[in-house]
Formats: C-alpha cells, structure tokens, sequence
C-alpha cells in the first residue's frame, strides 16, 4: 500500500452527531473530497462484499442518506476501497457517517413501542407483574407454554437457551 492510499484509508471526520444535520451539505462539509470522485468505479470493483460503493458515493453528493445507509449496510469497514480511490476519497468513512444520520435522524419512529412503554409507565401491567414474582419455575414455564408463540423444539417442548 502506497503512503497516499495509506492516508485515505485513515481519513476520518470527528464530529459530535448530535450537533450534525441529517443533510447533504453536512456530509460535503466534514468531506469535501466527496466532490472529486472521478467515477471510475475502483470502489466498488474492490469491494469485498459486493457492495455499490461508487453508487453510494454518488448517493451521498446527491443528499440520499437513506439510500448510502441502505447500500452501505454490509459494510464491514475493510478500507479496500479508500485504498484503490484515486480521489483519495473515504468511502467507507463516508457511508458510516450517512448510517449514524440515518440511525439518529431518520428513522421513523417507532409508535407501537412508544404506546407500550407509556402503559408501562402508567402502570397497566404492575399486578400481572407482581403476580409472575411470586410464581416458581414449573408454574412460569406453565404459563409460558399456553401463550403459544414461544418456539418449540422438536421433541415439541421449549428450546434450551441456558447453555
Ligand atoms: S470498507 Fe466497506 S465498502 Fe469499502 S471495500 Fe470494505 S466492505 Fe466494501
Ligand atoms: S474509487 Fe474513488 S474516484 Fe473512483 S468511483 Fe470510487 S469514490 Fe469515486
């Protein structure tokens, strides 16, 4: 590995992502080298998992976080393409920023969960909770048995999960 290649493979913003905006120009801002991808696809040849790299490079100078989080989601982080970028550009670097604004900003919240924890709070399941305290092994392993959703193995009982 040349001392160049070396450089871009290290190439990494700080930030503090509480502080970012879940934009484009946030991205262009803590990587301007972004802009001098030459399109050469080097990125994506050399990447060991098969990932679209120059197509989320291009995603990211469009703005599409979403689409950078989604394409970049199997990215184990190897640097194999910021090694063979002539534009010195990180990509790897890049798309872990894009999938921090997308996991902080960007993901639709989740109602249901939200509602649960609210009832928890309110509550609503302290007697059904308290009455599970008291309960010995035999008689929650019962109760378990009748909600019908636990998996089963195949001698038809519970799969041991304790070794
Ligand atoms: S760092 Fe990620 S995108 Fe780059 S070559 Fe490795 S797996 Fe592919
Ligand atoms: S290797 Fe670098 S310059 Fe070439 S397409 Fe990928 S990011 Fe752009």
């Amino acid at each position: 590995m040349t001392e160049r290649n070396a450089r871009t493979l290290a190439e990494k913003a700080t930030y503090n992502l509480g502080e970012l905006a879940p934009t484009g120009e946030q991205v262009l801002d803590l990587y301007p080298v972004l802009a001098k991808c030459q399109g050469c696809n080097n990125c994506t040849k050399s990447c060991q998992q098969d990932l679209e790299v120059m197509g989320y490079i291009s995603n990211a100078l469009c703005g599409n976080i979403v689409e950078v989080a989604n394409k970049s989601f199997n990215c184990v982080m190897c640097g194999l393409c910021a090694a063979r970028c002539p534009a010195e550009i990180p990509p790897h670097n890049i798309a872990l920023l894009c999938r921090r604004l997308y996991s902080r900003y960007l993901v639709p919240s989740a109602q249901h969960l939200a509602n649960r924890v609210a009832e928890i709070e309110e509550g609503k399941f302290d007697a059904e909770l308290a009455e599970l305290k008291k309960m010995g092994e035999s008689e929650l392993r019962h109760r378990c048995s009748e909600r019908g959703i636990e998996p089963q193995s195949s001698n038809g009982g519970y799969q041991d999960v304790s070794a």
